[in-house]
C-alpha cells in the first residue's frame, strides 16, 4: 500500500489564518492517523505578496500547535528542495511546462499587456478576469522559435480545448464535471519565468509523491484545470478534500473585521494554543459522537476525513470561550499560573499574593483577559451602592449588616492569625453564639471588603488575601457608608 503523505502548502503572505491552521491540521492529522508523513512545502511564487516574516510565523505556529512536520525546508526527507523559489531554480517548473507544450497540452503565448487588455472579460467569483483567445495557439513552430530567439517576453499556457467536459472527484464534493469551454488557458509560467500556484501544485504534489490534498474551497474551481494537467502527464492525482468555507457569526467569511481571523489574534486575546486547535479540529469535521473536548493525540487517534462536512463552518467565539474555559479548568496550576500572572499584575500592583488570587478564578474565567474583573477590587475598594447588603436568601439588609459589621469589626481587630482558616473559625464562633445563620453574617463581610455582588471566593478567604489593616480598613468603610445610606 501506498504511505499517505499529506502537505501543508503555505504562501507566505501574512498572519496565519484560522482557515490556513485548519488545513494545516486536517493534513497533519489524515497523515498522523494513517502513520504516514506531514510534510511542509512554502510557496512563494508570487513575489509581489511575500510578506517579510511570514515565513517564521508558520515555522512558529507549527511548532506551537504540535504540528509537527516530517519534512519540509529545515527537514530534508529526499523530496526537497521544499521551497517553490528554490525548486524553480532546479528547472523542474520549465521542464514540465516544455513538456506539455511537447505534448500540445500547452503553449508559448507572447501577447503583450495592450493585447490582453482588449480581451473580452468576464465576472467570476466576483473578480474580473479576461478570456484568453487562444491568439498564439495559432503560431507556426517557426513563428515561436523566432520569437523565443529574438528574446520576446512570454508566458506558457495551458491549452484547454472548446469542446467536451472535464471531471474530477472530490471527497466531500463527489464527481463535478464542467465544461471545458468555461475553463480559460490560465497561464502555467509567467513571463518572470515563475510558475502559478496553479502549475507549481500540481506538479509539486505529483513529485513529492502526496497522497491527500486539503485546501479551502476557493480552490474547487480551478481544480478540473488541475486534473487535466495530471491527466495530460498520465499522473494519478491526489485525493481532494476541499474544505467548507468558515464564516462569521453573520455567516459571512470569516475576515479580519471579525477581529479573530488569524491564530494570532487569537493567542493574543488570550486563548491558549490547545484550545484553539481543538475548537479549528470541529470547524468542519465532528467525530461520532457528540464529544467536543480532544487533545491532539486523541485527535489523531479519531480523525476521520470522511467525516468532514461540507456545509460552512460558523466560527463562534461564544463556543472557543467556552472552551478555552474547560481547558484552564484541567490545566495544571503552575502552568496557569505562569500564564495567568502577566494579567494579574496588569490590574494588581500592591504586594498581595497573587497564587491565591490566581487559584480563586482559575474555574471562573474563560480566557485570560476575563481576570481583571474578578480581581480588580483587590487593588481599590470599588464605589458600591448600600443597596447590595440587602440579600433575601441570606435575610440580610442594610440593618442587619450594619448590626453585624458593628459586631464582628471588634473581632476582626483582635483577630491576630489571618488565614483563611483561623478566621473562618473565629467568625463562625461568633455566628453559633448569636445564634445567626452563616450567610447572615458572611454577606455584609463579603460586600464590605469587596464592593462586588459576585466575588471568586468567599469572605474570609477575601479577607486573608487583603491581610488585616486593609480588610478593617474597608470593614469600617462599609459601616460608615451604611451609617449614611441608613440614616
Ligand atoms: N499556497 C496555497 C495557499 O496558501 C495553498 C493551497 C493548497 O493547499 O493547495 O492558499
Amino acid at each position: 500500500m501506498t504511505k499517505i503523505r499529506t502537505r501543508y502548502a503555505p504562501s507566505p503572505t501574512g498572519k496565519m489564518h484560522v482557515g490556513n491552521l485548519r488545513s494545516a491540521l486536517y493534513e497533519f492529522l489524515i497523515a498522523k492517523h494513517a502513520g504516514g508523513d506531514f510534510m511542509l512545502r512554502i510557496e512563494d511564487t508570487d513575489q509581489e505578496r511575500f510578506v517579510e516574516g511570514a515565513t517564521e510565523i508558520i515555522y512558529r505556529t507549527l511548532d506551537k500547535t504540535g504540528l509537527k512536520h516530517d519534512e519540509g525546508p529545515d527537514k530534508d526527507g529526499g523530496f526537497g528542495p521544499y521551497v517553490q523559489s528554490e525548486r524553480m531554480k532546479t528547472g523542474i517548473y520549465m521542464k514540465y511546462a516544455k513538456e506539455l507544450i511537447e505534448k500540445g497540452e500547452a503553449y508559448y503565448c507572447f501577447c503583450d499587456k495592450e493585447r490582453l487588455a482588449s480581451l473580452k472579460t468576464e465576472v467570476v467569483e466576483g473578480k474580473e478576469i479576461s478570456i484568453y483567445d487562444k491568439h498564439c495557439l495559432g503560431l507556426s513552430r517557426e513563428e515561436v522559435e523566432a520569437n523565443l530567439a529574438a528574446g520576446k517576453p512570454f508566458v506558457i499556457r495551458q491549452n484547454i480545448p472548446n469542446e467536451g467536459t472535464t471531471t474530477f472527484h472530490d471527497e466531500l464534493y463527489g464527481d463535478i464535471s464542467v465544461e471545458n469551454a468555461e475553463l480559460d488557458d490560465m497561464i502555467l509560467i509567467k513571463s518572470d519565468g515563475y510558475p502559478t500556484y496553479n502549475f507549481a501544485n500540481v506538479v509539486d504534489d505529483h513529485t513529492m509523491n502526496i497522497t491527500h490534498v486539503v485546501r479551502g474551497n476557493e480552490y474547487l474551481s480551478s481544480s478540473p484545470k488541475y486534473q487535466r494537467l495530471y491527466d495530460a502527464f498520465g499522473w494519478e492525482s491526489p485525493v481532494y478534500i476541499h474544505l467548507p468555507l468558515i464564516t462569521d457569526e453573520n455567516h459571512k467569511k470569516l475576515s479580519k473585521r471579525s477581529g479573530h481571523s488569524s491564530f494570532e489574534d487569537l493567542l493574543e486575546q488570550g486563548f491558549v494554543t490547545e484550545a484553539i486547535v481543538n475548537y479549528i479540529a470541529l470547524l468542519g469535521w465532528s467525530p461520532e459522537d457528540n464529544r467536543e473536548i480532544f487533545t491532539l493525540q486523541e485527535l489523531i487517534e479519531q480523525f476521520d476525513y470522511h467525516r468532514i462536512s461540507k456545509s460552512p463552518a460558523v466560527f463562534d467565539i461564544v463556543k472557543l470561550r467556552w472552551m478555552n474555559g474547560e481547558y484552564l479548568k484541567a490545566m495544571d496550576f503552575d502552568t496557569f499560573y505562569e500564564m495567568a500572572e502577566p494579567y494579574l499584575k496588569e490590574v494588581l500592583t500592591k504586594d498581595l499574593d497573587l497564587k491565591k488570587i490566581a487559584a480563586m478564578v482559575k474555574t471562573r474565567i474563560e480566557v485570560f483577559p476575563d481576570i481583571a474583573g474578578h480581581v480588580d477590587f483587590f487593588q481599590e475598594l470599588p464605589e458600591y451602592d448600600v443597596a447590595m447588603y440587602t440579600h433575601k436568601k441570606m435575610k440580610t439588609n442594610t440593618e442587619s449588616s450594619l448590626q453585624v459589621l458593628k459586631e464582628v469589626l471588634p473581632i476582626l481587630e483582635a483577630q491576630e492569625d489571618y488565614s483563611n482558616d483561623a478566621l473562618y473559625q473565629t467568625l463562625v464562633k461568633y455566628v453559633e453564639e448569636k445564634g445567626y445563620k452563616n450567610g447572615f453574617v458572611m454577606w455584609p463581610i463579603r460586600t464590605a471588603v469587596s464592593g462586588k455582588q459576585m466575588t471568586p471566593a468567599g469572605a474570609t478567604e477575601i479577607l486573608e488575601v487583603l491581610g488585616k489593616e486593609e480588610s478593617l480598613r474597608r470593614i469600617r468603610k462599609g459601616i460608615e457608608l451604611l451609617e449614611k445610606g441608613y440614616a
